[in-house]
């Protein structure tokens, strides 16, 4: 969960030059000098299984942020618009960071665009936003639908699935659904935050809505509210969707949409609920909203 790009390349550099002296260097010692062609082939190996995706994930970042990619977050992406230009530079390089990493793939049909990829990498950039020092735990493929989908996968009218995410598998999203949660109705529904905050919780390998990857300090304001609010979603009396209730996984990934499409209702109705998601994301987006409202004025 830690992000640590650049000292990870240096200590696997490390790593494999002191490999590749060492096999040279006994190769001179014991006058036997094939070891340098398997020193050489180790290397490249080596550099070829350790490197390649650290480096594109470099390559990637050191390039400007597309102006297509620009103007899709600026249209679309209500949150990159309360930011100020510095977290817009960074926000933007987590998008770049997301799509380096990722493979985003359209199936059944669906024919991918630039504005299906960057609404994928704006959710996935908005969880992190406030936590510089996490990284999404796996890399995974991500597969869009056309429209909701059934338990077998079958798009159509049958089908009530918008998105899922698979134990270490791909995370699957509708193309209908990701346009319409960041549409500007702010109703709670984005079906990009809801999928990647289980691929947040599931990092420590349970789907159980607690994150335990992020650390004790970040997750026990959460902890705390996880029962009381599971009680008020059973009686109706949350500001949550009753599909929070479905099981703690759930309540997790809608109490995550509603803290970054809704925040100030939040703050204004459950301000305890509120104030574990802030404390979990590193973020008080109710505040950048009317931050956001200041400078406008
Ligand atoms: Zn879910």
């Amino acid at each position: 969960m830690r992000r640590a790009l650049a000292p990870l390349i240096w200590v696997q550099i490390g790593v494999g030059l002191l490999g590749f002296a060492g096999l040279v260097y006994v190769g001179v010692a014991r006058g036997r000098p094939e070891l340098f062609a398997v020193a050489g082939i180790a290397l490249a190996g080596w550099i070829f299984v350790n490197l390649r995706r650290p480096l594109r994930v470099w390559r990637a970042l050191k390039r400007p942020f597309p102006e297509t990619y620009r103007a899709i977050l600026e249209r679309r992406v209500v949150f990159y618009g309360l930011l100020d230009a510095t977290e817009r530079a960074r926000f933007e390089k987590n998008v770049q960071r997301f799509l380096a990493e990722y493979r985003i793939q359209g199936v059944a049909g669906v024919e991918l665009d630039d504005t299906l990829r960057v609404l994928t990498a704006a959710g996935a950039a908005m969880l992190v936003h406030g936590r510089p020092e996490w990284d999404y735990p796996a890399v995974r493929d991500v597969l869009i639908y056309p429209d909701r989908f059934d338990d077998s996968y079958q798009v159509g009218k049958q089908g009530n699935v918008l998105g899922m995410v698979h134990g270490q598998g791909p995370i699957l999203l509708s193309a209908k659904a990701l346009r319409r949660g960041f549409s500007k109705e702010s109703d709670g529904m984005n079906v990009a935050l809801h999928e990647m905050a289980h691929v947040i919780d599931m990092a420590d390998g349970l789907a159980d809505g607690v994150p335990d990857d992020l650390g004790t300090n970040a997750i026990a304001p959460w902890l705390e509210q996880m029962r009381p609010e599971m009680q008020r979603v059973k009686k109706h009396r949350s500001m949550l969707r009753d599909y929070a209730g479905t099981n703690s996984a759930e309540l997790f990934a809608v109490a995550t949409e509603a803290f970054f499409e809704r925040p100030r209702r939040m703050r204004d109705k459950e301000p305890e609920l509120y104030a574990a998601l802030e404390q979990l994301y590193g973020l008080d987006p109710a505040r950048l909203c009317e931050d956001a409202a200041t400078r406008v004025l």
